[in-house]
């Protein structure tokens, strides 16, 4: 155990004693006394209001976490809008306490429910489970338990058990997921050091550096701007970094990758002409992708794409696509045509389906540690700027985000080795979506978007100062929202 940890849980030992303004401040457990070997975890997870005792007086920490407990903690834990609401599952009403959290974590795919098409909300939580839900709501990308559970031990956040084993059969009581939920959120508590891999900087005065992914948490520092910090990883809107001697979480909107106030060169002479994009429409021949309202996916996504084309042709920079023609092409196939034409970047173009019942568009980049694509902060700068401009273009439709947890667990994400993204242009089958995607004059106008999203990432992430000019041929001028 690190010395400092031992520090720390002392001191939020010492802060339960501590009077504080927080409405929280004085819960104490009969049951979770000062020896109990999750009392530092538990009162950190009731200080952020992410879970609450059984009664007034009483945490129950030897009884079994139900899946739907499990989603509505960990929902609070990313800041998910829990408010109750319909779900499409068959036991789970908008009565429910969890049916926000529920319908918002199957939304961001980080929980699933059954093929009969029930979520069975009292089943009781397993290991497996709980390790495959950590993994995907804090963006490890884990597609399956053995995976999802060496990502755990790899952090510290979780360990075998006696048998050596991960258990993952095991049923799991409140007190220990509470362990791998704080060790999840704060690396304090886990046994293994965090690295803080990136430098990013302030871009606001007096920002709280706080104890936990919420204002419920308090401040114990601020931060003005352009003050350097390391970024370590993300808890929902969050940022866990270090700052000076400190480290704690700030709100990701007010920390950015590059130094704010930086003087911008004036545009530059030269044209952007090393620069390569591959355009990637899904599917293809004998795979139609999704199909609805009598359209396929293969073909609306070739249209785009081509038209998406046409922009790059008028301009310096090379556009690839990895298929121009209703054929078959593997995604391994994908990958080594972008990395045979030397790709800077590799966009997806897709749209989803789910039997007419969802709608929206919305982006997806490879965020896992199981990828052999280290370009992770590029590849979503590039996806939130093209959702952005998705979003612009298509304004009438749901925006689903960026898979903010960094659940793309796709293989020409995954496999690449260019920052890439995969958008999803709204739903084949849906009656709002389709009013978009089976317009021609919308097609085009979303090609023309994720052209200018291209150059987006290419001037604010890249610093490619060279594509400025190329705005104004399409009447169109340098985003304003950063990544
Ligand atoms: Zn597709």
């Amino acid at each position: 155990m690190k010395k400092w940890v031992m520090l720390l849980c002392f001191l939020l030992i010492a802060s339960v004693f501590i009077p504080r303004s927080h409405a929280d401040a004085s819960v104490i457990f009969s049951d979770v006394g000062t020896t109990h070997r999750a009392q530092a975890e538990i009162y950190y997870l009731v200080e952020g209001e992410i879970t609450s005792g059984t009664t007034a007086t009483t945490f129950s920490p030897d009884e079994e976490v139900t899946r739907q407990e499990a989603a509505a903690l960990i929902g609070r834990a990313l800041g998910l809008n829990g408010e109750r609401q319909d779900t499409n599952f068959s036991d789970v009403t908008s009565g429910s306490f969890a049916s926000g959290y529920i319908k918002e974590m199957t939304d961001l795919k980080i929980i699933n429910g059954y093929p009969d098409g029930s979520f069975k909300p009292y089943q009781t939580l397993t290991r497996g489970q709980m390790a495959l839900l950590i993994s995907r709501a804090f963006g490890y990308g884990a597609g399956s338990v053995s995976v999802a559970a060496d990502q755990l031990i790899d952090r510290g956040i979780s360990q075998g058990i006696a048998d050596g084993t991960f258990g993952e059969t095991h049923t799991i009581k409140r007190a220990d997921f509470a362990v791998f939920l704080a060790r999840g959120i704060n690396e304090k508590f886990r046994t293994v050091d965090q690295a803080f891999s990136q430098t990013m900087y302030v871009n606001v005065n007096d920002l709280n550096l706080r104890t936990g992914p919420s204002t419920k948490y308090p401040a114990i520092g601020q931060l003005d701007t352009g003050a350097a910090v390391q970024y370590g990883y993300a808890i929902g809107d969050w940022n866990y970094i270090k700052a000076g001697d400190k480290t704690g979480f700030v709100h990701s909107a007010y920390v950015q990758l590059t130094k704010p106030g930086t003087v911008q060169p004036p545009p530059a002479t030269s044209s952007p002409t090393d620069l390569t994009v591959i355009i990637d429409p899904g599917h293809g021949d004998h795979d139609p992708g999704g199909v609805g309202n009598g359209y396929q996916e293969k073909n609306v996504v070739l249209n785009i794409a081509r038209h998406m084309n046409s922009y790059f042709e008028q301009s310096p920079i090379t556009a690839k696509m990895t298929r121009n023609s209703d054929t078959f092409v593997s995604l391994g196939g994908r990958v080594q045509f972008a990395q045979q034409n030397k790709g800077d970047i590799f966009v997806s173009l897709h749209t989803n389906a789910l039997n007419g019942s969802a709608n929206g568009q919305e982006t997806f980049y490879y965020a896992g540690t199981a990828s052999n694509n280290p370009y992770v902060s590029d590849s979503r700068a590039l996806a939130i700027y093209l959702q952005n401009r998705m979003m612009e273009a298509w304004s009438g439709l749901k925006n689903r985000g960026v898979n903010p947890f960094g659940y793309g667990n796709f293989y020409v994400l995954r496999e690449n080795t260019m920052p890439a993204a995969l958008v999803e242009m709204g739903f084949i089958d849906s009656d709002i979506d389709i009013k978009y995607i089976g317009s021609e004059t919308e097609r085009k106008r979303m090609g023309r978007a994720l052209y200018i999203g291209v150059l987006d990432y290419f001037y604010h992430y890249e610093g490619r100062k060279d594509v400025l000019p190329l705005y104004a041929d399409v009447n169109a001028s340098v985003s304003k929202r950063l990544h």
